[in-house]
């Protein structure tokens, strides 16, 4: 199942609002032949439908999900940390990214004037079903409801020269999220491509994770209780680099779809 959260133009006796709904129609095919199914409340329970539909192209994407944090993970693919100068750690080494950091499919990148070197990282999220903490590896993957395409968006003058990653990552609009969640989706090995203007940068496997998705969750929850709706940010493959205002980035996940977004300067 895809889910999608949209602004909506109303229906019949339903106002203008927005609402979570369910993707409909086939996988992979494009968005004009693509309906959204609305669902009552929100998509963490047993979805029921509300009986309003939209074509796809007539509703504004979000953001799928409004979490309470983003609990992100460094150099978990060793061809990226070798490409940042060093080896992959051996405790995750993890860090947050603020709830005002996340934008949907389609909205802009804003640079901020502070960096002159903005970066694109293309990554696999997992979004956070039901309160999590201290649990198993092995229970792990029954915390996830589904999983999106993501940007980690870094400002790599500022990481280097803080020495730590709360400004470099924390910007408004440097946490693309989307374009839906898609559950009961096996994200073990699922091919990541990041493209910039259309050109290949990053063409990954999820199977190359030094620490993988059910580790992360373990470990994460260990430190900080994860609440429904919190958004796991796996690492990027090898390939990071630059965006400039005018570019459109796009991370694109066998399985999940197209995220791209404008790069603005703010
Ligand atoms: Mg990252």
């Amino acid at each position: 199942m895809r889910i999608a959260r949209f602004v909506h133009t109303g229906s019949g006796e339903t106002p203008a609002g927005v609402a979570w709904g369910t993707v409909e129609g086939p996988s992979g095919a494009d968005r004009s032949a693509l309906t959204v199914a609305a669902i009552d409340g929100h998509p963490f329970g047993p979805i029921a439908f509300t009986g309003d539909r939209w074509a796809l192209e007539d509703v504004r994407l979000l953001s799928p999900i409004l979490p309470s944090k983003v609990v992100a993970i460094g150099k978990n693919y060793s061809d990226h940390a070798k490409e940042m100068g060093g080896d992959a750690p051996e405790t995750p080494l993890i860090f947050l990214k603020p709830s005002t950091s996340v934008i949907g499919d389609r909205d802009a990148i804003r640079l901020p004037p502070s960096s002159s070197e903005v970066h694109y990282e293309g990554e696999l999220a997992a979004v956070i079903k039901r309160p999590a903490r201290n649990v198993s590896v092995d229970d792990a993957l029954s915390y996830v409801l589904g999983y999106c395409a993501a940007n980690d968006v870094t400002a790599r003058d500022q990481q280097r020269s803080d020495g730590q990653f709360t400004r470099a990552k924390g910007y408004d609009s440097f946490c693309p999220i989307g374009p839906w969640i898609v559950t009961g989706l096996d994200a073990s090995d699922l091919r990541l491509v990041t493209r910039v203007n259309g050109q290949v940068k990053q063409d990954g496997r999820t199977s190359q994770m030094v620490h993988d998705i059910a580790h992360q969750i373990a470990f994460m929850s260990g430190v900080m209780t994860l609440l429904p709706g919190d958004v796991i940010l796996t690492g990027t493959p090898a390939g990071v680099g630059p965006i400039v205002a005018g570019d459109t980035v796009e991370v694109e996940i066998e399985g999940i779809g197209v995220l791209s977004n404008p790069v603005v300067a703010s």
